[in-house]
């Protein structure tokens, strides 16, 4: 048999799984000898607290995967090569070390990463190597979708129609792929060591096991399972943060232990059967695909407004601002919804997507807060954080990105709260303060008269914030301040 090359390398990223895995396939048919790598990147490292989930799920996920390649490897010694430090600097200094002929590596569309990986690129370009970038993570990227112009698509239904028409024709382009482990290498001697604890790497265990999370390949499996026995009612039941209706595989996503193919294989395969659930979650994936290309297609979208004129917004910033602040964090505003939403991202780095429209909308439209500051405590806390995701989310919610809800909707937390969480089943989960609060008085604890708050245990101001804004107030608030992108918007 012959091959392109004697000698590659698979670098492991945000695909932490063997099975469809496009860049161990194709490292695997290209290359005789193949090993794989998995860098603890202490360029992003460096900026997460030491108590982080999505670091204890890597943690297990890199694990994991080095016990499947292993058990994959018919050689002894097989498995991850894992190293701890800055990767620019340590995959072209492994690469010269095993002397590989190409990398290869599933493409990534975060700015950082683009950089990284073309720093990367040029100092193996030096030394003769290849380094192949290939498509894994998104069913088409950020030029396979474009407009009959050429142009990337900013809006998402025509958008939609192109990907779903694209997915039907290319169907076999999707089709997962199996690799022939045959050519998995032993490691060197030098490489046999021990995956570093996750206190070598600086950091902290945290709450995944009691919330049920683990970062792995069989884990994503069993989430996919669960979700399969509900896809079919998902378009009843997923703006209901009381009801277990999405799938939760966000973080799996995130750090493909499940892939991305499989995913829209399996929703395409239910919604032919005709589940309109399954429809649904299929145009959440590919909600995702489009966040992915307008990231890489307008990088300028992290840290300013996709609209520009957004950017003239001046949010507040006074000391009532920064207390506002703080106790939106902290789910302290008064307002239960918003407040049992915060408490589950900070309880469980999860947060049901209805809420995050809820709690995104009630930062920047009632309490006039930068949409970006909203941003990044996500980023810190969201444990399926995808900055396209994200951003895409909140420049959504602030009406400042592409095709975002129009900047004059504000949404009601009251009338949210009594229509998605009618029972108020939710906020009593993560609120238990508020448990024995009569249905009719959840959703809005200050409009009960004193006898009944009494008789609930709730002292507002004690035991539970009065509301930090007030509704009407702060909608006027908003419609001036969005005043000046009245004709831009
Ligand atoms: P499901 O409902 O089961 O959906 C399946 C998958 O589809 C998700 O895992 C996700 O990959 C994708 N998806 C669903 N909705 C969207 C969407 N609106 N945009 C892009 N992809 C979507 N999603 C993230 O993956 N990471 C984020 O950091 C993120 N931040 C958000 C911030 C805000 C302010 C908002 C409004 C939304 C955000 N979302 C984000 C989108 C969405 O809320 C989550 O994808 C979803 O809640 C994850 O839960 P799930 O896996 O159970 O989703």
């Amino acid at each position: 048999m012959s091959f392109k090359f004697q000698r590659g390398l698979v670098w492991f990223r945000r695909d932490l799984r063997i099975t469809d895995n496009v860049a161990l396939t194709t490292a695997l048919r290209d290359c005789k000898d193949v090993w794989c790598v998995f860098v603890f990147d202490t360029t992003i490292l460096a900026l997460l607290p030491t108590f982080d989930r999505r670091v204890e799920f890597l943690h297990q996920c890199v694990a994991g995967l080095n016990d499947s390649l292993r058990a994959a490897s018919d050689v002894a010694a097989g498995g991850l090569i894992v190293l701890h430090g800055v990767a620019t600097e340590l995959i072209p200094r492994l690469a010269l070390e095993l002397k590989v002929d190409a990398i290869f590596a599933g493409n990534d569309y975060e700015p950082y990463a683009r950089e990284r990986d073309d720093s990367v690129q040029n100092r193996l370009f030096a030394d003769g190597i290849s380094f192949f970038r290939v498509k894994d993570h998104v069913i088409f990227e950020d030029r396979e979708i474009l407009t009959q112009t050429d142009r990337p698509y900013t809006v998402f239904t025509p958008y939609s129609n192109s990907w779903l028409k694209q997915l039907n024709e290319d169907c076999g382009k999707v089709a997962p792929v199996a690799p022939g482990f045959q050519g998995l290498a032993p490691l060197p001697v030098n490489f046999v060591r021990d995956i570093p604890a996750l206190s070598e790497l600086g950091f902290e265990s945290t709450n995944l096991s009691t919330l049920g999370i683990s970062g792995s390949e069989a884990a994503a499996q069993r989430v996919l399972e669960d979700f399969l026995k509900r896809i079919q009612s998902y378009d009843q039941t997923r703006n209901f943060p009381a009801i277990k209706g999405p799938s939760y595989l966000g973080v799996h996503l995130r750090f493909g232990t499940i892939s991305i193919r499989q995913l829209v294989n399996l929703a395409l395969e239910h919604k032919r059967r005709g589940e309109t659930g399954a429809g649904i979650w299929l145009s959440e994936l590919c909600w995702r695909d489009f966040y992915f290309q307008i990231l890489a297609n307008f990088p300028q979208v992290v840290g300013a407004a996709f609209k520009p004129a957004y950017d003239r917004i001046v949010w507040e910033n006074d000391e009532a601002a920064e207390r506002r602040f703080s106790a939106w964090c902290q789910g302290l505003t008064g307002y239960p919804l918003v407040d049992a939403a915060m408490a589950q991202l900070n309880q469980t780095g999860y947060m049901h997507n209805r809420l995050r429209m809820v709690a995104g909308s009630f930062l920047v439209k009632h309490l006039g807060i930068d949409w970006r500051r909203g941003e990044q405590y996500f980023a810190e806390k969201l444990n399926d954080f995808d900055l396209s995701a994200n951003n895409g989310g909140w420049q959504w919610v602030s009406s400042s990105g592409c095709d975002a809800q129009p900047y004059f909707r504000i949404f009601n937390p009251m009338l949210q709260s009594e229509k998605f969480d009618p029972g108020g089943k939710f906020i009593k989960r993560y609120l238990p303060e508020l448990a024995k609060l009569p249905d009719k008085w959840i959703h809005a604890p200050w409009t009960a008269k004193p006898d009944i708050l009494q008789a609930a245990n709730v002292t507002l101001g004690d035991n539970y914030p009065h509301p930090i804004v007030d509704h009407v107030e702060a909608r006027n608030r908003t419609l001036a301040r969005y005043a000046v992108v009245k004709d831009k918007a």
